[in-house]
C-alpha cells in the first residue's frame, strides 16, 4: 500500500506595512514612512503558493499595524488568498492595536471569521506609560467595535522591566476582565539609543512565569494563562506547539510590504535577512538556500550541539532563533537568551507532576489533589486534564 505524506502546516506572515500610529516605548519593530503593499503583491504571493507546497497554510496580517492598509486591502486580498489557493485550506489571523477599525474593515473581517489577536500590558495607568499615552482608550474603543461585529480577541501583554514590579494588578486585570492572558517578555530594543532600558531579563522572566503558574492553578475557574498552557503542553507530550519551541525554519516567512521574504515577521525590515522576493517565485530550496536561510539551519544545527545534554531539547529546540541572533548581528554563538526562563518553568512543572504521581500512587485521583488540599501547592495534574481533554 502507497504510504500518504504526511502535511506539514506551514506559516506565511503578511506584513501590509511596517508603518504604526502609536509610538510605542520599547518597540523594536515599527518603521516611519513604510509603504503599503500593493495588489499586485498580493498576486504575486498567490502565485509563489501555488506551486510552492501542498500543506495547509495560515496567514497573519502582522505589523507595524495591519489595518493601516485598509478595508479595500482586505476586501481584495482575503478573496484572492481564499479562493486561488484551495488547496492550501487558507486560515487566517491578524496582530493588531484596533485603533484604526472601522466598521467596514470590521465586516470584512467577521466575513472571513478572522481571529484577532491585540496588545494590552494591564490597567490604563501601567499600560500608557509603557506603551503611549492614549493608547489604552484607543484600543478599548476598537476592541467595542470589534465585539459588536462578533469578532473574537485576545490580547497579548508585554511583561517589561518596569511593568513585572505590578505583576499582581496585571494578573488580576486579566481576571477580573475576562481575558485570556498571554504574555510576551519584552525584548532589548534595537533600534533604540538604550536597547535594555525596557527588556525583561531571563531571571526576572523565570520568576514571572513560576508565579503565573502559581496564580493561574487558583484561578483556573475564571482565567486562562495561554503561555502557562504551552509550557505544559510541552512538558506533557514531548512536542512543541508554538512557534518559540520548534524549528520554525522552512515552516514559517514572512512577507514584507514590497513582496521581500523573510524567516519571520521579526526580520522584515533587515535586507541582510531577506531571503528572496515573491516576484521570482522562489522554490523551498531556493529560500533555504539563500544566506539568510542558511543561517537560519546552521542556528538548528547548533541547538542540536548546544543543548544536547538539556532534557528538554525535544520540545524547546534552543527557542527563538531572532532572540538568539538578532542581538548579535546574525552571529551564532548562544541560544535564545531566555533559555534559563523555559529551563526554569519546563523543570518546575516537570519536577511538580513527578511529585504529584508518586503523591498519588495507590490513592488513585485523590492524590492528585494532594497539594493542594493540603494549602501545600496547588495540583498540576489538574491543570493537564484540562489542557489535554481541549
Ligand atoms: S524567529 Fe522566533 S518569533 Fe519568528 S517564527 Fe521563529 S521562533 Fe517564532
Ligand atoms: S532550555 Fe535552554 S538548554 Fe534546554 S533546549 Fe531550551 S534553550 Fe536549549
Amino acid at each position: 500500500m502507497m504510504k500518504r505524506k504526511q502535511k506539514r502546516p506551514f506559516h506565511v506572515m503578511i506584513i501590509p506595512t511596517l508603518g504604526c500610529p502609536s509610538k510605542c516605548s520599547y518597540c523594536w519593530s515599527s518603521e516611519v514612512g513604510s509603504p503599503i503593499m500593493s495588489i499586485d503583491t498580493v498576486k504575486e504571493i498567490v502565485l509563489w503558493l501555488k506551486d510552492f507546497r501542498d500543506d495547509p497554510v495560515t496567514f497573519t496580517f502582522h505589523g507595524g499595524e495591519p489595518l493601516l492598509a485598509g478595508a479595500d486591502f482586505y476586501r481584495e486580498t482575503l478573496p484572492l488568498l481564499t479562493n486561488e489557493l484551495t488547496k492550501l485550506s487558507p486560515n487566517f489571523a491578524l496582530q493588531t492595536n484596533l485603533w484604526k477599525l472601522t466598521p467596514e474593515l470590521a465586516d470584512v473581517l467577521a466575513e472571513y471569521k478572522i481571529p484577532i489577536g491585540s496588545s494590552l500590558d494591564g490597567p490604563m495607568e501601567l499600560n500608557d506609560y509603557q506603551r503611549s499615552a492614549g493608547y489604552y482608550e484607543k484600543t478599548m474603543q476598537g476592541y467595542k467595535l470589534a465585539l459588536a461585529h462578533g469578532l473574537n480577541v485576545q490580547f497579548i501583554c508585554t511583561f517589561t522591566s518596569y511593568s513585572v514590579k505590578f505583576k499582581e494588578d496585571i494578573f488580576n486585570y486579566f481576571r477580573e476582565n475576562g481575558l485570556t492572558l498571554k504574555l510576551h517578555p519584552a525584548l532589548p530594543s534595537l533600534r533604540s539609543d538604550e536597547p535594555d532600558r525596557w527588556a525583561l531579563s531571563p531571571e526576572e522572566f523565570g520568576e514571572l512565569l513560576i508565579y503565573l503558574l502559581d496564580r493561574y492553578l487558583e484561578n483556573m475557574s475564571e482565567i486562562e494563562v495561554r503561555n502557562i498552557n504551552d509550557y505544559c503542553r510541552c512538558v506533557f507530550t514531548g512536542r512543541g506547539t508554538v512557534c518559540t519551541f520548534v524549528d520554525c525554519m522552512e515552516n514559517t516567512f514572512a512577507v514584507g510590504p514590497d513582496g521581500s521574504i523573510y524567516p519571520c515577521y521579526r526580520f522584515v525590515g533587515m535586507p541582510e535577512w531577506k531571503m528572496g522576493s515573491v516576484r521570482d517565485h522562489p522554490s523551498k530550496e531556493d529560500l533555504a538556500a539563500s544566506p539568510a536561510g542558511v543561517r537560519m539551519n546552521q542556528f538548528k544545527e547548533f541547538v542540536d550541539r548546544e543543548c544536547k545534554s538539556c532534557k528538554h531539547i525535544r520540545y524547546c529546540r534552543g527557542g527563538c532563533p531572532y532572540n538568539a541572533m538578532a542581538p548579535t548581528n546574525g552571529e551564532i554563538n548562544s541560544v535564545d537568551p531566555h533559555c534559563k526562563a523555559y529551563k526554569r518553568i519546563f523543570d518546575e512543572i516537570g519536577d511538580r507532576f513527578n511529585q504529584e504521581m508518586m503523591g498519588s500512587l495507590g490513592l488513585d485521583n485523590a492524590g492528585q489533589q494532594m497539594g493542594a488540599a493540603k494549602g501545600k501547592r496547588p495540583g498540576i495534574m489538574t491543570l493537564m486534564q484540562r489542557i489535554l481533554a481541549k
